[in-house]
C-alpha cells in the first residue's frame, strides 16, 4: 500500500476519485503520521481529529454517490493559529488568547475546506507572527524535522514543520516580512506568499495590515498553485481583496521557462552575511534556468538594503494599533483583582503578552509618537516607496527575479533567541516584498550541510502563474528528494 502521507493533493484528490484509497483512509494516514512525530516535532497547537473525520465522510460519500470532487478532496491541512476557523481555539501562541474559541472562520481556511481539505490541527507559530523561529510561541518551540535541535523558522514554524513532516499535505501560513517563504526555504517545503489584496485577510488576527498576506506551504509548485486556486480571489468582508481575475494557477505550470527574462538580484547576493554554500546554491539555480532555454542576467535592487530598517518601524507600528484590542474587555486574558480600569488594562496584558509582543508593541507605539513620527514612520514610508519603484523598474526588463530566501539554512534552537537583531536579518531577503506587496515564492533548491536551501523567485504583481511556472520548471530539473530525517527514520 502507497504511503498516503507522502503523496502530493493532487495525487490524494486523484486516487480518491478513481476509489484507490478513501479520504477516511488518507485522514488515519494523516493522524498515523502525527502520533508517531509529533511528539518530537510539535507542530501543532491542538488538533482536530473530529474535524478532519466530519470533511473526510463529506468526501467519501460524495463518492459513494458518484459526484465530482473537488479540487483539494480528502487532502489534509495544518491551519496556523492566527487563522479562526469554529470549533477551535485560535491562540496565536500567545498566553493572552490561551482560551480563545473562533466566533467565525477566516475566508481562507473557509475556502480550503470548501475545496475539500481535511483540517488535521492548528499550527503553532512565533506569539503573533514576531518572530522567525517560533521559539516566541508561548507553548514551546517547534522542531524542524530535518534535525530537531534546530528551529523550523517562523513565524509559521508549525505550518511548515507538519507538511515537511508530512504530517499535513499542505497547510496555510501568514507573511508580513517573510513568515511563509522563511520557515519553507528551513523545512525545505515550497511556500508562497502571494500578491498582497490575492487572498482575503479576513479572520487572520492581523499583525501589520498593510503587509500581512496568506498563503500556502506545500511539497511540489502544483500542489501551491492549486491551493492558491482555492483561497484566491475578492471577499467582500476583506476590503483590501482585489477583484483581480483570477486564473487557473495550474494551467500554463510545465510550459517551462524557455524566453524568460530571469533576473539574479546580484547586490543581494553580495550582502555581507549570506553563507557561501547558499549563494552557490542560488547561482547554479539560475545556472540551470539558464541551461532551461531563459534569458538570465544580474540586476540590482538598490533600495532594497533599507528594507529591514523599514519594515521595523512600519510592522510595529501598524502591530501597536492592532494589539490595542487585547486588553483584557474587548478581548483577552482578564486580570480578576484588578483595583481600576487601568490596572486591569496595565496588569492583564503585562501577564498577557510575551517579551517580543511587548518590545514590538513599544517600538511601534515610539515611532508612532508626536515627536517622532515624521523622523520615523514618515522616513519609512519613503523608503517603502523607493522600493516600489526599484522593483517597479527591474520588471520593465525581468519577468521573475531570484534571490536567496535566507541568509543562512535552519540554525539551532537558542542560538538567536537572545539576540533580536540577529534573528531580524532572517528575513533580509523576503522583507523588501512585503513591502512592495510582490508575490514570492520559496523553493528547495538544494543542501548545506544536509539541511534543506531555499530559493526565492519573486513575480509581477498579480502574476503569481509565472512565477510559478518558472518554479515548476526548476523543481523537475532539480528532482530533489525532500524527505526529511524524522520521516526517513520512520520509513528504516
Ligand atoms: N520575522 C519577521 C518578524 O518577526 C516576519 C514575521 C512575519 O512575517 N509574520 O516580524
Amino acid at each position: 500500500m502507497t504511503d498516503l502521507s507522502s503523496l502530493t493533493a493532487a495525487d490524494i484528490r486523484d486516487g480518491i476519485a478513481a476509489k484507490e484509497f478513501s479520504a477516511r483512509e488518507v485522514a488515519d494516514a494523516a493522524f498515523a503520521r502525527v502520533e508517531a512525530l509529533e511528539p518530537q516535532v510539535r507542530a501543532f497547537n491542538q488538533l482536530t481529529p473530529e474535524l478532519a473525520e466530519k470533511a473526510a465522510n463529506r468526501i467519501d460519500a460524495m463518492v459513494a454517490a458518484g459526484e465530482k470532487l473537488p479540487p483539494l478532496a480528502g487532502v489534509p491541512a495544518g491551519i496556523k493559529d492566527n487563522m479562526n476557523l469554529v470549533g477551535t481555539r485560535t491562540t496565536c501562541s500567545s498566553r493572552i488568547l490561551a482560551d480563545y474559541q473562533s466566533a467565525y472562520d477566516c475566508t481562507a481556511v473557509r475556502r480550503l475546506l470548501d475545496a475539500g481539505a481535511l483540517p488535521v490541527g492548528k499550527c503553532n507559530l512565533d506569539e503573533f507572527a514576531f518572530g522567525s523561529s517560533t521559539e516566541n510561541s508561548a507553548f514551546g518551540p517547534t522542531r524542524n524535522p530535518w534535525d530537531l535541535e534546530r528551529v523550523p523558522g517562523g513565524s509559521s514554524g508549525g505550518s511548515a514543520a507538519c507538511v515537511a513532516a508530512g504530517m499535513a499535505t499542505v497547510s496555510l501560513g501568514s507573511d508580513t516580512g517573510g513568515s511563509i517563504r522563511q520557515p519553507g526555504a528551513l523545512t525545505g517545503t515550497v511556500a508562497m506568499k502571494p500578491t498582497y489584496g490575492r487572498v482575503s485577510r479576513y479572520g487572520c488576527v492581523a499583525f501589520a495590515s498593510s503587509l500581512d498576506q496568506i498563503g500556502p506551504f506545500t511539497r511540489s509548485v502544483r500542489d501551491s498553485a492549486l491551493v492558491l486556486n482555492a483561497i484566491a480571489g475578492k471577499d467582500d468582508m476583506d476590503a483590501t481583496s482585489v477583484t483581480q481575475s483570477v486564473p487557473d494557477f495550474t494551467a500554463g505550470l510545465d510550459d517551462g521557462v524557455k524566453g524568460l527574462r530571469v533576473g539574479i538580484v546580484r547586490d543581494m547576493l553580495e550582502l555581507e552575511g549570506l553563507a557561501p554554500e547558499i549563494k552557490a546554491s542560488v547561482e547554479a539555480a539560475a545556472a540551470r534556468f539558464a541551461a532551461l532555454g531563459a534569458e538570465v542576467d544580474d540586476v540590482d535592487i538598490p533600495a532594497a538594503r533599507h528594507g529591514l530598517s523599514a519594515y521595523y518601524i512600519i510592522g510595529p507600528a501598524e502591530a501597536s494599533s492592532n494589539l490595542a484590542r487585547f486588553d483584557g474587555i474587548r478581548y483577552g486574558h482578564r486580570v480578576d483583582d484588578a483595583s481600576d480600569v487601568l490596572d486591569l488594562y496595565m496588569r492583564s496584558r503585562a501577564e498577557g503578552f510575551g517579551p517580543e509582543s511587548i518590545r514590538r508593541i513599544m517600538l511601534g507605539t515610539y515611532v508612532l509618537s508626536a515627536g517622532y513620527y515624521d523622523a520615523y514612520y514618515g522616513q519609512a514610508q519613503k523608503a517603502r516607496t523607493l522600493i516600489i519603484e526599484d522593483f517597479a523598474k527591474a520588471f520593465e526588463s525581468y519577468d521573475v527575479l531570484l534571490t536567496p530566501t535566507t541568509p543562512e539554512v535552519a540554525f539551532k534552537i537558542g542560538e538567536k533567541s537572545t539576540d533580536p537583531l540577529a534573528m531580524y536579518l532572517s528575513d533580509v531577503f523576503t522583507i523588501p516584498l512585503n513591502l512592495a506587496g510582490l508575490p514570492g515564492v520559496s523553493m528547495p533548491c538544494g543542501f548545506s550541510r544536509g539541511l534543506p536551501v531555499g530559493l526565492q523567485l519573486i513575480g509581477r504583481h498579480f502574476d503569481e502563474a509565472t512565477m510559478l511556472r518558472a518554479a515548476a520548471a526548476l523543481e523537475a530539473d532539480l528532482a530533489l528528494d525532500m524527505t526529511p530525517a524524522t520521516v526517513r527514520s520512520l520509513k528504516a
